[in-house]
């Protein structure tokens, strides 16, 4: 379908059935049913097996008309695009229509104290137990796990062996009573991820996924999605603040779902805020300040472009390896780096207060404090630069020493 015939079906598809007075369950039932969910999905599964652009056009439309899309916030789109193409159609059919409607949200169990960078040194362990899996470890930095029904969970199944193989991916019950949520403060004062303990959880066989043993091939592709940054692959993204039932309960889910994010825009350093700000205080005539601003500026082009060239070229069919996400997510580092070093040129010491009569209503101390966040999240920008260097750049592996059963792999006790 090319761009017009998309705006004219979806057009329609509003037109009969939206309605605000349905209940944000009713109404998304219906986008479900009637295959704008998810554009970029197979048909089967509630899509169009639409392209990036396809999609996008399906999203400006629900845009304009101001129409509550599928449920898309968090690391339920993870959970999603794993089962999608991982799950049997089993978990397909259980799983992703109560993701979409929003009835159902995830967090994401991978890392654990002593394995973050080296996650497959994980040793939460999973048990046959029955006819399921009995669970026992600890997680921690899991974004929103205080408010999720479900978990993605890598855990050990297998110590005698290698440890990339010894590992599969679960999908776990949070609301049982093996499953403890304890939430964690961070520095810029919010309160995102937590630990999870697990005693004797379970999870019945049936939320195995990919197989025993297969879950780092698994985790690969939770892995890929998160580094391109929770990209909303629906092409929809909702705006809050129409009258009816439909926008009054999607307000209030977005105000749940949301909390834990609303300080990642300030990770990403704010670089919005710095022309502004620059005008505002005068800094602009700083010429030493000019200059870093436009180096801020040409790193953020140079990466926009960076996205577009690799775009273009995975449309065009190309088969070179590039890591897009690792490679951009490097750079929204260096960006925000970058933004976090020009804010405190331009406000200086203010930059450090906050309540209402400081720097933006203390959003520039919050960017300063939450911007280390994005180096680390999704995987550290040193792993980034491993997996360039190894992977595009055709650089010498590191040295192992982690190879061999995992029982007999030395580990920090
Ligand atoms: C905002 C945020 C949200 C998060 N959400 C989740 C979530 O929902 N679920 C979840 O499971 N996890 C989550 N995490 C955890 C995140 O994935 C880990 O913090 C990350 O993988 C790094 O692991 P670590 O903290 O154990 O650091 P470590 O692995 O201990 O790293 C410490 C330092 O050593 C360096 N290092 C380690 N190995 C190497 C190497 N081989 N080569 C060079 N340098 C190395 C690292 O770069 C880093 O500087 C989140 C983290 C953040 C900040």
């Amino acid at each position: 379908m090319n761009s017009a015939e998309i705006r004219r079906a979806v057009s329609e598809f509003i037109d009969t059935e939206f309605d605000p007075a349905l209940s944000l369950i009713e109404w998304r039932t219906r986008l479900l049913d009637g295959g704008w969910a998810a554009p970029l999905w197979p048909a089967d599964w509630f899509g169009r097996g639409f392209n990036q652009e396809q999609a996008s056009v399906v999203g400006e439309v629900f845009r304009e008309r101001g129409v509550v899309p599928a449920a898309s916030i968090g690391p339920r789109g993870l959970a999603a695009e794993t089962i999608l193409a991982h799950g049997s159609d089993d978990q397909k059919r259980r799983y992703l229509r109560p993701i979409l409607t929003g009835e159902h949200a995830w967090c994401q169990l991978f890392s654990e104290p002593g394995s973050g960078s080296d996650l497959a040194g994980l040793s939460t362990k999973a048990e046959r137990d029955g006819d399921g899996w009995r669970i026992n470890g600890q997680k921690v930095w899991n974004t929103s796990a205080h408010h999720a029904d479900f978990g993605i969970l890598l855990a050990r199944t297998n110590f005698d062996v290698a440890k990339h193989q010894g590992i599969s991916y679960f999908l776990i019950d949070m609301r049982q009573p093996g499953v403890e949520v304890r939430p964690l403060k961070q520095m810029n004062g919010h309160a995102s991820f937590n630990e999870v303990f697990m005693t004797d959880a379970h999870v019945p066989a049936h939320d195995l996924i990919g197989g025993e043993g297969n879950g780092w091939a698994v985790a690969a592709t939770t892995l890929s999605y998160e580094r391109q940054g929770f990209r909303r692959r629906h092409g929809q993204t909702g705006k809050a603040g129409g009258q009816g039932l439909v926008h009054k309960e999607y307000e209030q889910e977005i105000l749940i779902a949301n909390e834990p994010y609303t300080w990642y825009p300030q990770r990403e350093g704010r670089p919005d805020l710095v022309l502004k700000r620059a005008k505002e205080t005068g800094a602009i005539n700083d010429p030493v300040i000019r200059q870093e601003i436009a180096r801020l500026h040409s790193l953020v082009k140079a990466n926009e472009l960076s996205r577009v060239r690799a775009a273009d070229e995975q449309r065009a069919g190309s088969q070179q390896v590039i890591p897009a996400g690792s490679i951009g997510k490097l750079a929204a580092s260096v960006i925000a780096r970058q933004a976090a070093h020009v804010h405190t040129l331009i406000s200086g010491a203010d930059a450090m207060l906050a309540g209402p009569d400081s720097a933006e209503s203390g959003m520039i101390a919050e960017t300063l404090i939450s911007v280390p966040a994005i180096s680390i999240a999704g995987g550290t920008d040193e792993i980034q630069k491993n997996i360039i260097s190894e992977r595009v750049l055709g650089m010498p592996k590191d040295i192992r020493s982690d190879t061999g059963p995992f029982r007999d792999i030395k580990r920090n006790a």
